[in-house]
C-alpha cells in the first residue's frame, strides 16, 4: 500500500501514466488476495480508508471505461468505491450514497442525453437536502456545462473532474474540511466566470431560420456526382475479427487510456513512449487472443434508398413508403463567405429532378462485458478495462471498414486506401454519426434503426438513445463530393420551432433533445 502511494504521488505529478497505474493496482489487489486468509477480519473498519465514493454511468448511458478507470484510481489510493454500474437512476445512487454512508457522488456520461440526466441528479440531491459533494466526468461533460446546467441545482461543492488524473486532488481536497472551503471557493469563482462567459455567448447573433437557409452551402447538381449502390435496401454483414483488425484507428486506443498522442509516433515519444509501447504490446496480445478463440463477434447491418432533400429534411424512398430525416441547419451569423450548413445541402433536391442514394449503417461487437466480467472476477481491472478498450476500438474499425465496404458498392468500385488514408478519411463521403455536431439529435436513430432493422442485426437503443452493445457505431453515408463534417452549433427558437413541426413532436420535447444547441434558456 505504501508503493501505491508512490505510484499514485508519479501519476498525480505526470511522471507516470494512467495504464501503469492500473496495471500497479492489479498488482497490489492480487497481493492483497494473497493475503487476505492471513489477516484478521477487520471489515467494515472505515478508520483504514480514506472516504467512500458511490461511482455510477447515469441512466439512459451505457459507457464505463472511463468511470472505471476513475474507481481504480480512487480505489489504489485508498478511497472505498461503490461501482453501481451503468444506466442507474438517480434514485439508486442517491439511495446507496445514503444507505452506504458515502462521501462523494461521482457521475459519469458519455452521450449529450446524460447531461440533462446529470441536472436531474444534482435537483434530486438538493431536494434531499443531501451535503454530499457532486463530481462530474465523462466525454461529453464540460467545466462549462457543470457551472451553467449543474451547479446552480445544487447547493454544494459541484466539481467537474476532466480526466483521472485529476480526481485524487480533487477528492482529496474535498475530503479535508480546510481544503475543501479552498477549492469550493476556487471553484464557485470560476463556475461565476464560465457562467458570465456564456451568458456572453448567448448574446451573439443568429440569422433568422428563413436567412440561414438562403445561405445554404453552394453545390451545382451533376448526375455524374450522383451513383446508384448495386443493392437497395438493407444487408446483414459478420466480418471476421482478423479483417476489422486492420482498420483500426490506434490514437484513439491510447486516448482512452489518457496517453494522449498520434499513433504510431506516440510509441517513440520521449516520456510516453515505454508506457505506449507497454500498453501496445499488451493490447495487441489480448486482442490476439480475443481473435483465435473469437471472444467478439461483430454484427452489423448497412443499406441504402433513393433520395432527395426537401427544404431541410433528407427524404429516403423505401418499400414501405417514405422515411424522414429532418436535419438542423447553422444559424450563426458572421459576416464572411461561409454558407450555413445543414446535412440536407448533400442530398440532390427533389427539384433537381435528378435521382440520389443515401445510406444507413449500425454495428455492433459483442462479448466485451462478458469478458471484462470474467477478468474482473479474476480481480484483474486492467484487462477488464483493456478489453471493452479493444471492443469500442473494434466498433469503429468495423465502421471504417463497412463504409470502404458501402462506397465500393455505390460509387468507388476501384477504391484501394491503407489504413493511415482511411483513418484521416482521405476518401469520398461522409458517415454522419446522430449526436455528433452535424446532426447532434440522438433521437433520430431511433428512426435510422428502424429502417435498418438494427435490432435484427443485434443492436438496440436505451431511453436515452444510447446504442447497446456498448462498442457499437451507426449513422447515415452522404456520398457526394462535397459532403463534409461541421457542427451544427447555435440554433434559435425559430429553428426548434420549424424543427418540432417537421418532426411530428412538440416543443419541449424538441428543446429537450437539443438542450445543448440551444441558442436562448427555454424555461
Ligand atoms: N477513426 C476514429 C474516428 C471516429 S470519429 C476512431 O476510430 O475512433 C469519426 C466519426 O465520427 C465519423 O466517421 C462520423 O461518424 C462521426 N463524426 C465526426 N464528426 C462529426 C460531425 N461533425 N457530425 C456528425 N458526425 C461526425
Amino acid at each position: 500500500m505504501d508503493g501505491m502511494r508512490v505510484v499514485g504521488d508519479l501519476f498525480g505529478s505526470g511522471r507516470m501514466f494512467l495504464p501503469q497505474v492500473v496495471k500497479s493496482a492489479r498488482a497490489m489487489k492480487r497481493a492483497v488476495g494473497y493475503l487476505e486468509p492471513f489477516m484478521e477480519a477487520e471489515q467494515g473498519d472505515r478508520s483504514r480508508s480514506a472516504g467512500r465514493v458511490v461511482l455510477a454511468t447515469v441512466k439512459g448511458d451505457v459507457h464505463d471505461i472511463g468511470k472505471n478507470i476513475v474507481g481504480v484510481v480512487l480505489a489504489c489510493n485508498g478511497y472505498e468505491v461503490i461501482d453501481l454500474g451503468v444506466m442507474v437512476p438517480a434514485e439508486a445512487i442517491l439511495d446507496a450514497a445514503v444507505d452506504e454512508d458515502c462521501d462523494l457522488v461521482g457521475l459519469s456520461g458519455l452521450i449529450t442525453p446524460s447531461l440533462d440526466e446529470m441536472v436531474v441528479v444534482a435537483k434530486e440531491m438538493e431536494r434531499r437536502g443531501m451535503v454530499l459533494p457532486l463530481l462530474v466526468g465523462g466525454a461529453t461533460t464540460s467545466r462549462q456545462h457543470t457551472a451553467v446546467r449543474i451547479a446552480p441545482e445544487y447547493t454544494q461543492p459541484t466539481v467537474h473532474v476532466v480526466d483521472a488524473s485529476r480526481v485524487i486532488g480533487v477528492v482529496g481536497a474535498l475530503l479535508d474540511d480546510e481544503r475543501k472551503a479552498a477549492l469550493d471557493a476556487e471553484n464557485r469563482v470560476e463556475q461565476e466566470r464560465l457562467r458570465a462567459l456564456h451568458a456572453e455567448r448567448e448574446r451573439r447573433p443568429l440569422l433568422p431560420l428563413r436567412a440561414a437557409r438562403e445561405r445554404r452551402t453552394p453545390i451545382s447538381w451533376h448526375a455524374d456526382d450522383l451513383a446508384a449502390p448495386v443493392f437497395t435496401g438493407t444487408r446483414i454483414v459478420e466480418p471476421p475479427l482478423a479483417e476489422l483488425r486492420g482498420y483500426v484507428d490506434w490514437t484513439f486506443f491510447f486516448h482512452a487510456w489518457d496517453v494522449r498522442g498520434r499513433f504510431p509516433g506516440i510509441l517513440e515519444h520521449p516520456e510516453k513512449g515505454p508506457a505506449a509501447r507497454d500498453l501496445f504490446e499488451t493490447g495487441n496480445a489480448l486482442l490476439d487472443r480475443i481473435v483465435a478463440e473469437e471472444l467478439f463477434t461483430a454484427r452489423g447491418v448497412h443499406g441504402f434508398w433513393p433520395a432527395s432533400a426537401e427544404e431541410d429534411d433528407i427524404v429516403l424512398q423505401t418499400g414501405n413508403g417514405d422515411v424522414r430525416f429532418p436535419m438542423l441547419r447553422q444559424q450563426a451569423a458572421h459576416d464572411d463567405s461561409r454558407p450555413n450548413r445543414s446535412l440536407a445541402d448533400f442530398v440532390a433536391p427533389a427539384e433537381t429532378g435528378l435521382v440520389d442514394w443515401v445510406g444507413g449503417f449500425a454495428v455492433g461487437i459483442h462479448g466485451a462485458d462478458e469478458l471484462a466480467d470474467s477478468f474482473r472476477a479474476e480481480g484483474d481491472d486492467y484487462s477488464a478495462i483493456m478489453a471493452k478498450a479493444l471492443a469500442d476500438r473494434l466498433a469503429e474499425a468495423f465502421a471504417e471498414w463497412l463504409h470502404e465496404r458501402s462506397r465500393r458498392a455505390w460509387y468507388a468500385p476501384d477504391e484501394h486506401l491503407g489504413n493511415a488514408d482511411l483513418v484521416a478519411e482521405r476518401y469520398r463521403g461522409i458517415r454522419p454519426a446522430f449526436g455528433y455536431p452535424a446532426c447532434p439529435d440522438h433521437t433520430e436513430k431511433a428512426t435510422l434503426f428502424a429502417l435498418l432493422d438494427a435490432e435484427e442485426a443485434g443492436v438496440a437503443l436505451t431511453e436515452s438513445y444510447a446504442s447497446l452493445p456498448g462498442a457499437s457505431v451507426s449513422g447515415i453515408y452522404l456520398g457526394h463530393p462535397s459532403s463534409r463534417y461541421f457542427a451544427v452549433g447555435r440554433i434559435g427558437r425559430d429553428q426548434v420551432e420549424d424543427y418540432a413541426a417537421r418532426k411530428g413532436v412538440d416543443l419541449a420535447t424538441a428543446e429537450r433533445w437539443l438542450r445543448p444547441n440551444l441558442a436562448y434558456d427555454p424555461r
